[in-house]
């Protein structure tokens, strides 16, 4: 099984990603857990020219050609071979973040996204996607004070990640079937609790 967590910024991700996967691992199942932009060498190579260049570096095209070039190694060097022995893949970002982030975000036309996206997956797509939504200037403090400072992502201004939840909101609602929307201003333990009780009902662990 294949499920992605996303989200904006501070919604708390990478730290839901971890309980869920120990609670899997209770369950006795093998758990590989991973992250995007990143995820395999190359990928992770990727991730730094995007993460730590100058503000501005990349025009947002080509932003989102390297995301998906990152996308498809992590997928056919990472994620594809974990599914195909058995183990469950729970992945920190997966596409939907490039169409919020470059599509709802950055106004990328959505075509041209949906294109590279399935250059990138193929058919790897997730059984279950995760959307942990969070008021974007909570989760913008949330972030800042985890890093002790902004970085070059976080520095955007709120109108532009109330693109991006708007987005994630579109996503949800036209992948019903595939997407879950999560309160992530919960409390850590009560929104882990969400997570495990839409899993089981989804996939039936
Ligand atoms: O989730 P994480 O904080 O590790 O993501 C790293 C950074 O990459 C984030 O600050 C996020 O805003 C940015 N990002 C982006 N476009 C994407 C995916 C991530 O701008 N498609």
């Amino acid at each position: 099984r294949f499920i992605t967590l996303e989200g904006g910024e501070g919604a708390g991700k990478s730290t839901q990603i971890r309980l869920l996967a120990e609670a899997l691992r209770a369950a006795g199942i093998e758990v590989v857990t991973t992250r995007e932009p990143g995820g395999s060498p190359g990928a992770e190579a990727v991730r730094d020219l995007l993460v730590n260049g100058e503000p501005g570096r990349w025009l947002p095209v080509s932003e989102a050609m390297l995301l998906s070039a990152a996308r498809h190694d992590h997928v056919m060097r990472t994620i594809r071979p974990a599914l195909d022995v058995g183990q469950w893949v729970l992945c920190d970002r997966f596409a939907d973040s490039t169409m919020a982030y470059q599509g709802y975000g950055h106004g990328l036309d959505h075509g041209v996204l949906t294109a590279l996206r399935d250059i990138a997956v193929g058919d790897t797509s997730p059984d279950l996607t995760l959307i942990l939504d969070i008021d974007p200037a909570k989760g913008l403090a949330r972030a800042a004070a985890r890093r002790g400072g902004e970085d070059r992502y976080e520095r955007m201004q709120v109108t532009f990640h109330e693109r991006l939840r708007e987005g994630y909101q579109a996503i949800a609602k036209a992948e019903p079937l595939r997407c879950v929307m999560v309160d992530a201003s919960a409390e850590i333990d009560r929104i882990q609790a969400d997570i495990r009780a839409i899993v089981t009902d989804r996939l039936g662990v």
